[in-house]
């Protein structure tokens, strides 16, 4: 592992945020606030307000009072792609800003960072196509007297509430997606890096999104984001975190208005190698799916599932590639693995590097902290003699942490893919078209890649299968999800009378 000479470098002071109400900022004035460290710094970056309760019950009136007088859904599509063609345009310009903070406050390197901003650029050109085809059907066929029409209509004001892992990234998988739809929100994007969500609210006010359709509210999850799954003036709920929050949405919902709730939540991915696989595009597939954003990805592949007789020469091929990994400095353009984001994740990840130990596999490779003089880092992380029943194996890491596990034969290399409650992702590595296509008929799982892994894009939807979650984003699923049908019967002429 090496570290190359830093270009950039952390701000002096940190960046003072407010946040985003009604179409205005709102300064933090006297409410508490809360001051962000860089993970990869450890030094303070920016200040967020700690919202109200107040404040939020002010953000989803506005929300509400913009859907209810149809100020944005009821434009035609055309003038909402216009819109999100032209905040588009304004992420690319403000594209190193976001960049920039979305490295300091998450960890992730830059050049990682950079990349994810221009892929958001292409979620809201996507998506901007998609708020002009979105369409319902007809129904010509009920006979000469009836004339049949399904049309779609935006749910209403949506929460979206969004995790550490992909500040920026997760958010432009839906905020796009909900706008096309006609819907109204409020986002909360997680206490630790909001500043890249508030950065966006700002760039959609710019290109002309109407005041009140897209407001933030920042603080923490335990309060603001419980006050709002609570909230019965909030008619959708998109909900991107872990299995144990997520379990609180679905209750808020029921306890509250049941409002509608799309959900992304943990994952534990297998990545099935086949002997046959070309094995040195699988190590390094291998090593990417479980060593990008440091393994704090949903869809990380963090369970290898290799056939036995490739298996100990594949580990080491793993291991080669890993200790290769430029892990350091986010602000490094040439570091690939940067920070752990959050102190809290760090000793989770630590604690079950321990326990794997403990329970008795053995540590290929990695296992410890790395020492840069400044912040949190964790060294790509690979066990070998692992069981089933041991933790590593079975609940989400989130860190660089992979588990090696045989298989014989396809089946059970099925089974093995299988023997977890998640169903995020699933990636396949084989030249055998049938084994590929066995493998992705049976594996469980939302997300599927053969012969690469972590490729996306707005074309094609993302979300889960069995406890990952409920309902898809992104693609014309993922509007889709924003709409509620309703289905209308026209009757042609005359009445046949039920009172003679
Ligand atoms: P959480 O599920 O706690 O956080 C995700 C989001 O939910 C954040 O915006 C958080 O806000 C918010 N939140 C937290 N509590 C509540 C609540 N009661 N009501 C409403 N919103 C809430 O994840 P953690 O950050 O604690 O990470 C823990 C584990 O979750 C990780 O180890 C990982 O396994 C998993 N995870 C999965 C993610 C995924 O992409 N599927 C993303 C992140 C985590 P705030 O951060 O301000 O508290």
């Amino acid at each position: 592992m090496d570290q190359s000479s830093t270009r950039l470098t952390p701000p002096e002071e940190p960046r003072a945020f407010g946040f985003f109400l009604d179409g205005a900022w709102v300064p933090a004035g006297d409410r508490e606030v809360f001051e962000r460290a860089s993970p990869g710094h450890g030094v303070p970056v920016t200040r967020i307000p700690k919202c109200t309760h107040e404040d939020l019950n002010a953000a989803v009136a506005s929300a509400r009072q913009a859907f209810d007088d149809r100020r944005w859904s009821g434009l035609s599509g055309a003038d909402r792609a216009a819109v999100l063609l032209k905040t588009a345009e304004g992420i690319r310009a403000r594209a190193e800003e976001i960049a920039y903070w979305e490295t300091l406050e998450n960890g992730k390197p830059i050049a990682q960072a950079r990349a994810e901003v221009g892929g958001c650029v292409g979620m809201f050109e996507y998506a901007s196509g998609l708020a002009r085809s979105l369409h319902g059907d007809s129904f010509n066929n009920l006979g000469d007297g009836m004339f049949g029409v399904v049309t779609r209509e935006p749910v209403g004001v949506v929460g979206v509430i969004t995790p550490w892992n992909f500040p920026f990234l997760i958010l432009c998988e839906r905020v796009p997606y909900i706008l096309a739809s006609g819907c109204t929100m409020v986002a909360k994007p997680s206490e630790m890096t909001s500043a890249t969500t508030l950065i966006l609210a700002e760039i959609l006010h710019d290109a002309g999104l109407p005041a009140g359709v897209m407001n933030v509210v920042t603080g923490s999850g335990s309060t603001i984001g419980q006050a709002l799954i609570e909230h019965d003036q909030i008619d959708m709920l998109s909900f991107t975190g872990s299995t144990a929050v997520g379990r609180r949405v679905v209750e808020a919902s029921g306890k509250s208005n049941f409002k509608k709730l799309g959900l992304e939540l943990g994952g534990k991915n297998p990545q099935i190698v086949f002997a046959d696989a070309d094995l040195e595009d699988a190590a390094d597939g291998v090593a990417f799916g479980i060593g990008f954003n440091t393994g704090q990805c949903c869809v990380s592949g963090s369970r290898l599932i290799v056939e036995r007789s490739v298996a100990d020469a594949f580990a080491a091929m793993v291991a080669e590639k890993f200790k290769k990994i430029r892990v350091g400095d986010p602000l490094d353009e040439a570091t690939q693995v940067g920070a752990i984001t959050t102190d809290a994740q760090n000793a989770t990840i630590m604690g079950y590097i321990e326990r794997g130990q403990s329970e008795g596999a053995k540590l290929l490779y990695g296992g410890a902290q790395l020492d840069f003089g400044r912040g949190q880092y964790i060294a790509p992380t690979l066990f070998g003699d692992v069981t089933s029943d041991m933790a590593i194996a079975r609940e989400e890491i989130f860190g660089p942490v992979l588990t090696v596990m045989p298989f014989d034969t396809v089946d059970e290399a099925i089974a093995i893919a299988n023997d977890t409650e998640y169903g995020l992702a699933a990636s396949v590595w084989t030249k055998n078209i049938d084994k590929a296509l066995m493998v992705t008929r049976r594996v469980q799982a939302g997300r599927f890649w053969v012969n690469t892994t972590l490729s996306g894009g707005p074309e094609l939807p993302i979300g889960g299968f069995k406890q990952s979650g409920w309902g898809r984003e992104a693609g014309i699923y993922g509007v889709e999800e924003y709409t509620q049908i309703k289905s209308v019967h026209i009757e042609i002429g005359k009445r046949t009378p039920w009172v003679e």
